[in-house]
């Protein structure tokens, strides 16, 4: 629990500072819950970095600086119908999105389209399962593109034009958020302009390191 209330926007996130000397020791992370809680939640795909290493050590009541919150790739109420294009890791954003329009009932229709390499990659399975299943405004769809699904649910393939213009086919009155490593970005953001968004209508935010 932080020593005093840290005020963010679904989308954003903080930086983890272990050791201000040595940049390897800190990172960005997004929040990945809904700034209504009253605590903050993060979520890092362990590695065998050091910083992984540092986090997996911690123990209650240890004291960590955190510098917060940063971030302009933020959700607004005044988009009515939004769209997720995310890899990997991607999804922490997304779920503090997520719980942030189902906490407060918002109708923001929103689809999500969240790609991972294997059905097992899936990071917040059941939470988005859930949501989607208690708020008919929010739609998922599990793309897995390294071997066929054995999930019946999941898509095999990539995010590509076909798939999200015949998923979504009002995605010129959606407004995107792009999350994951640059590469990903990159592509997803030029998916975009080819179909016809418009380029103010497309946020992205790089997890760099990835
Ligand atoms: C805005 C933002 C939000 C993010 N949100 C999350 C999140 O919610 N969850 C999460 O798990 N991660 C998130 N990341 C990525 C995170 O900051 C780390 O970079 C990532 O988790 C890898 O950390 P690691 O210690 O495991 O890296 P390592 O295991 O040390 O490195 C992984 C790979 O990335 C390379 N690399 C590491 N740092 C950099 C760098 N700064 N520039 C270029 N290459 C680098 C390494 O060489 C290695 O190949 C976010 C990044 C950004 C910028």
């Amino acid at each position: 629990m932080p020593e005093k209330r840290v005020n963010f926007l679904p989308g954003q996130f903080l930086e983890v500072i272990f050791d201000l000397q040595n940049k390897d020791l800190n990172k960005y992370l997004s929040f990945s819950s809904s700034p209504f809680k009253e605590y903050i939640e993060f979520t890092k795909r362990l590695s065998s970095s050091l910083f992984s290493e540092k986090l997996k050590g911690l123990q209650v009541n240890d004291e960590v600086l955190l510098k917060a919150a940063l971030g302009s790739c933020v959700f607004k109420e005044e988009y009515k119908k939004i769209a997720f294009l995310v890899g990997g890791i991607g999804i922490t954003p997304v779920i503090s999105i997520l719980d942030y329009i189902a906490e407060k009932g918002l109708k923001t229709d929103a689809s999500l389209f969240y790609s991972n390499r294997t059905d097992e990659d899936i990071a917040f399975r059941k939470e988005l399962d859930l949501l989607q299943s208690q708020n008919n405004n929010i739609k998922v769809f599990y793309l897995v593109t390294e071997c066929q699904p054995r999930d019946k649910k999941c898509f095999f393939g990539r995010i590509d034009k076909d798939f999200l213009t015949s998923q979504a086919q009002d995605y010129k009155e959606r407004v995107f958020f792009i999350f994951g490593p640059p590469k990903m970005v990159e592509a997803m953001q030029g998916i975009c302009l080819d179909i016809g968004c418009k380029k103010e209508n497309i946020k992205t935010e790089n997890f760099i390191g990835y």
